[in-house]
């Protein structure tokens, strides 16, 4: 049998660093440091298999497991010369909970397990009797909370009551008798609510912790955030059942968090908070504001200097940036947990650059340490100079989560919610918040809050989320009952307006507006590049990507300007270009709609004739920012429909006009041929309807127009000396005579314009492959087409037969019951729609060799998308400029890993 219990005691320990999946993060982390000299209280982890073992078997563990706890109780009391139910010294643990990606606040750890009637007398023997108590007092609470489910707001409420009772305002001012009164009452809570006392006995609480921390890993919270995080729901948790340290000693004792470096800005200085007299969650809870870390040198220098060593030798051992906590019993220094810290995409970016500068770290390591996602963060707003400068901020609280953020007041995480979904920014304002929280987070633009530190919930939560979050802020009262925030007199009410700043901290009770980030200003020729010091660092460090990936990068671009935003971010030409969206334009549409309606083909080629020049200086434009890129400009898509007015408009301008019949028949005659084909053109299942080359293929002279466009405006702008490479794409084919048919179109009004101007521009007709019929008949298309692009929008819709338009809600509730992993519209789809994508891209490559492969549809931007095309050897991906960092990170990652032998990465870890 293999082993589930893994000892770490006196320099030693069973387990390390690399075994994270079976020991969970804090386990891997608690063997790591003891196997490294530092300071860690002794304990054992019982690993996630007994926990998968624990759920397959009805909340039962093998006998094997069982003595193999007993086996680890029994030696962790020897190692500390301590009992359970000691009367002289009583083994007090803790409980705690640990997974293989770190889900901070949400699964749940117990403290002080092992205190009863009995042992809270020896305990206060070792400290003082207030100090015993209290250590009893959280037992029950926590206890009662997360093993027996009884709800935390019934203790908060027996311990308002005893300060109340004695006018006093702080935990910390209630003496050891009204402590143990407090203790009566919550038994008297735990009895009345169980039907059963609190349990005395240590073995049996020990037990029922352990089970409760397993089933905390399929709380709701916890479910939230993996679902969030696209963590795998089978994992499991781990069990760390550790020795007590005891922060609450007095004001010689206290517990904190560190961080090796700035998780918000990524400036390498040593970072942390803590409080003095306190035990574990205080610092974290945000219950009170903590100190910060410099506060400790004045205070206790030589713990500070040991922890600054520490805190050295941390990040040395691990080459990045750690997450610690410690605790001071009695002036001595505790380690109790070390993690890879969290940190904001800035700090991500800046921490990986600057330890390859520091040798630490190699380039390809650094390219790994980056979450593609987060590079999306650094192109998020910041308020606009000028407003900014006109308002004073009311209050100021620590940045720590940055980007500026501005909306309505809400105060509570279901209100939060609901503004959202209605369509309003809103910026949630808490005293502070808890795991119930963040969904209502989720759904705010920004988060503010009342108390806590940089690694208050809130703040590790909204940096994790890329969300704007200020934290801390004193000054706020908020009133949660009357639904109003006031600061220094002054009150708001929930709906007004807030913006904060999650860089400086500053909150501002008004709307600003925000403007774009630096790297945006900078891709758009709006700031010179050396002004920007993020941006030195992102051009370095993409530089490194670019170097590394095989997968070109292309972008989704319509108009000019989308064109030059995405070639400063990076992209290498234009992987889609959709006509439609050029003809939408107020001034195009009428030409547009008389092409439409017009009856004879005469007519028809009347109205394009008036279309042609529009779309002519578009593509020039695209062609002129995407100089030396090639330009995929795909033909005309919708059904015909989408471009006429809605019916419903036209009997209502029927009617206005009939009742004015006198003014003009002319305008009744034009409005009832409109409706007439409205009607005529009106389809069930428009997306499987008359739309793709199905339009080129009915009324060929709008394809030829489109062609005509494309060529001379590359005539022209090559003319000028410019380079151009215009790649003409032909949607939705379903058969190679489509295809066929399309191109004959295509070349022959290529050959017409180039006889005309005396010039030629290289040129190529391809596809895009977006029916199953086209992928799997894709050998016969490509003996045609020089050009495959995937539209996996379409193939995905067209592959499940779901429509992405209508089955939001299904398909959530379809991930949520796992039938799905995740929203094949997002990731895509490896197993079905990949496999269509493979299967194409043979049978394309083995009738044409040199044909070119990519994909243009959204999943072009998601980077476990990126890397299944990076898999099966595509040539490029195509996706929004706004993705185009993520998408050039994901493409190097890609390659990074395959280079490394490492397997796919199933999911993104926070
Ligand atoms: P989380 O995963 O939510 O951070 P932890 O298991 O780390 O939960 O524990 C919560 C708090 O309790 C932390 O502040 C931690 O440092 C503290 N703590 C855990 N175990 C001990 C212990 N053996 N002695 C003292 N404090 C502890
Ligand atoms: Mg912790
Ligand atoms: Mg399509």
């Amino acid at each position: 049998m293999p082993k589930t219990v893994y000892f770490f005691a006196s320099g030693k320990a069973d387990g390390n660093a690399t075994m994270k999946e079976l020991l969970g993060g804090k386990g891997a982390g608690l063997a790591e440091m003891t196997n490294a000299g530092l300071p860690v209280p002794p304990g054992f982890t019982i690993s996630t298999s007994a926990c998968r073992q624990f759920f397959a078997n009805q909340g039962k563990l093998s006998a094997e497991v069982e003595a193999e706890i007993s086996a680890a109780l029994k030696r962790l009391q020897k190692e500390t010369g301590q009992e359970f139910n000691h009367c002289g010294s009583p083994l007090l643990v803790s409980v705690r909970s640990g997974a293989k990606f770190s889900m901070p606040g949400m699964m749940d750890t117990i403290l002080n397990l092992g205190l009863n009637d009995q042992t809270v007398r020896a305990l206060a023997a070792r400290g003082s009797p207030r100090f015993a108590a209290d250590c009893y007092r959280r037992l029950i609470q926590m206890f009662g909370n997360v093993v027996l489910g009884i709800p935390k707001d019934k203790f908060e409420a027996a311990l308002a009551a005893a300060k109340k009772s004695r006018q006093l305002h702080l935990d910390t001012e209630l003496d050891a008798e009204a402590l143990h009164e407090v203790i009566a009452r919550y038994k008297t809570i735990v009895s009345r609510a169980t039907g059963k006392p609190f349990p005395q006995d240590p073995y049996q609480q020990l037990r029922m912790a352990r089970d409760a921390v397993f089933n905390s890993w399929y709380n709701p919270r916890a479910r939230t955030y993996r679902q969030m995080y696209k963590i795998p729901e089978d994992l499991g948790t781990a069990v760390n059942v550790q020795a007590m340290v005891f922060g609450n000693l007095g004001d010689r004792s206290g517990t904190g968090v560190g961080f090796t470096r700035n998780p918000a800005t990524g400036r390498k200085e040593f970072f942390g908070e803590f409080l003095m007299n306190a035990q574990g969650e205080d610092v974290v809870a945000g219950i009170r504001t903590p100190l910060a870390i410099s506060e400790l040198r004045n205070l206790m220098p030589e713990v500070y200097d040991q922890l600054r060593l520490l805190s050295d030798r941390l990040e040395q051992h691990y080459r990045d940036m750690q997450d610690f906590e410690f605790t001071i019993q009695d002036a001595k220094l505790y380690m109790l947990q070390t993690r890879n810290g969290k940190r904001t995409g800035l700090a991500a970016l800046r921490i990986a650059v600057d330890m390859v500068d520091e040798g630490l770290i190699s380039q390809e390591e650094a390219l790994l340490r980056v979450e593609p996602e987060q590079l999306d963060q650094l192109l998020h707003p910041v308020f606009e100079t000028k407003a900014r400068a006109k308002v004073r901020p009311a209050a100021r609280g620590l940045g720590a989560g940055p980007g500026a953020a501005s909306g309505a007041i809400v105060v509570t995480p279901e209100d939060a919610v609901t503004e959202a979904r209605a369509g309003k920014a809103v910026v949630l304002v808490r005293p502070e918040t808890s795991p119930e929280d963040v969904a209502g987070m989720a759904a705010a633009r920004g988060i503010l809050t009342a108390t806590g530190g940089m690694t208050s919930h809130a703040a590790v939560v909204s940096r994790g989320m890329g969300k704007p979050c200020v934290v801390g802020c004193k000054e706020l009262i908020i009133d949660l009952k009357a639904k109003t925030v006031s600061v220094n007199g002054r009150r708001y009410r929930v709906g007004q307006p807030v913006s904060i700043d999650g860089t400086t901290g500053e909150v501002i009770f008004a709307s600003l507006p925000t403007v774009e980030s630096e790297l945006i200003r900078v891709a758009e020729g709006n700031l010179r590049p050396e002004k920007s010091m993020l941006y030195a660092y992102f051009k370095r460090f993409m530089s490194w990507a670019d170097g590394r990936r095989r997968l070109g990068i292309r972008a989704n671009a319509d108009l000019p300007a989308d064109a030059r935003l995405a070639r400063g971010l990076g992209a290498e030409g234009i992987g889609l270009c959709r006509t439609e969206h050029m003809f939408f334009a107020k001034d195009r549409l009428p030409h547009m709609q008389k092409m439409i309606v017009a009856e004879t083909e005469a007519n028809r080629r009347r109205a394009l004739v008036k279309l042609l020049p529009m779309q002519r200086s578009d593509f020039r434009g695209i062609f002129e920012e995407m100089a030396g890129y090639p330009v995929t400009i795909r033909l005309l898509d919708p059904p015909l429909h989408e471009f006429l007015p809605k019916e419903g408009e036209l009997r209502r301008a029927l009617s206005l006009a009939n009742a004015q019949k006198r003014k003009g028949l002319v305008k009744v005659r034009a409005i009832q041929r409109m409706l007439e084909r409205v009607e005529q053109l009106k389809e069930l299942n428009p997306m499987l309807g008359h739309r793709g080359c199905r339009l080129g293929i009915t009324y060929p002279e709008v394809s030829e127009m489109q062609a005509r466009a494309i060529f001379e405006a590359a005539c022209d702008v090559a003319a000028r000396g410019i380079e151009v490479f215009p790649e003409v794409m032909i949607p939705l084919v379903s058969d190679t005579r489509e295809f066929e048919l399309q191109r004959q179109i295509i070349d022959r009004v290529a050959e017409e314009v180039f006889r005309r101007r005396g010039r030629r521009v290289p040129y190529l007709v391809g596809t895009m492959i977006e029916l199953p019929r086209a992928a799997l008949t894709a050998d016969e298309i490509a003996r045609g087409a020089e050009f495959f692009s995937f539209g996996t929008n379409d193939l995905t819709q067209t592959t499940y037969g779901l429509s992405r338009d209508d089955t939001g809600a299904l398909i959530q509730r379809y991930v949520e019951l796992s039938i799905l992993k995740s929203d094949p519209f997002q990731v895509l789809d490896r197993r079905g729609v990949g496999e269509l994508i493979q299967l194409a891209t043979e049978r394309g490559r083995r009738a044409r060799p040199k044909l070119k492969v990519g994909i243009c549809g959204e999943h072009g931007g998601d980077p476990s998308s990126v890397e299944f095309c990076h898999i099966v050897g595509l040539d490029y991906v195509s996706c929004s400029p706004f993705r185009v960092p993520v998408a050039r990170l994901a493409a190097a990652q890609a390659a990074v890993k395959e280079e490394l032998g490492q397997p796919e990465a199933a999911h993104i870890t926070a």
